[in-house]
C-alpha cells in the first residue's frame, strides 16, 4: 500500500520513518532499532531520507541560535502540529 499519490514510500517505510529522529539519536529500543536497520539495508528510498535527515540535523546544530518573534513561533508551531496530525502513519 502506498502512502499517497505523490509518495513512493509504502506503509512499512512510513512506520519506520516516523521513528527516524529517535533512531538517529539512539533513542529507539534494540528490537525496533534492528528492524529499522534491516529495512534501511534494502530500502534505497529510506536510506535517502535517513541521509538527508542526518545532514539536516548536522546543519541545524551548526546554525546560530536565534529567538524568533513570539508570533512567528506560535504560527510555525500551529502549522507543524496540524501537519504532524495529518501525516501520522497508520497504526501497526
Ligand atoms: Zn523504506
Amino acid at each position: 500500500m502506498k502512502a499517497g499519490p505523490s509518495s513512493s514510500l509504502g506503509t512499512p517505510c512510513l512506520r519506520r520513518l516516523a521513528r527516524l529522529s529517535a533512531y538517529i539519536e539512539r533513542e529507539v529500543p534494540s528490537p525496533a532499532r534492528e528492524s529499522i536497520r534491516r529495512h534501511m539495508a534494502h530500502c534505497a528510498d529510506c536510506r535517502v531520507v535517513l541521509r538527508t535527515l542526518k545532514k539536516t540535523i548536522a546543519l541545524c546544530r551548526q546554525a546560530p541560535k536565534i529567538d524568533p518573534p513570539q508570533a512567528v513561533s506560535k504560527r510555525v508551531l500551529a502549522v507543524l502540529r496540524r501537519e504532524l496530525a495529518r501525516c501520522r502513519p497508520p497504526a501497526p
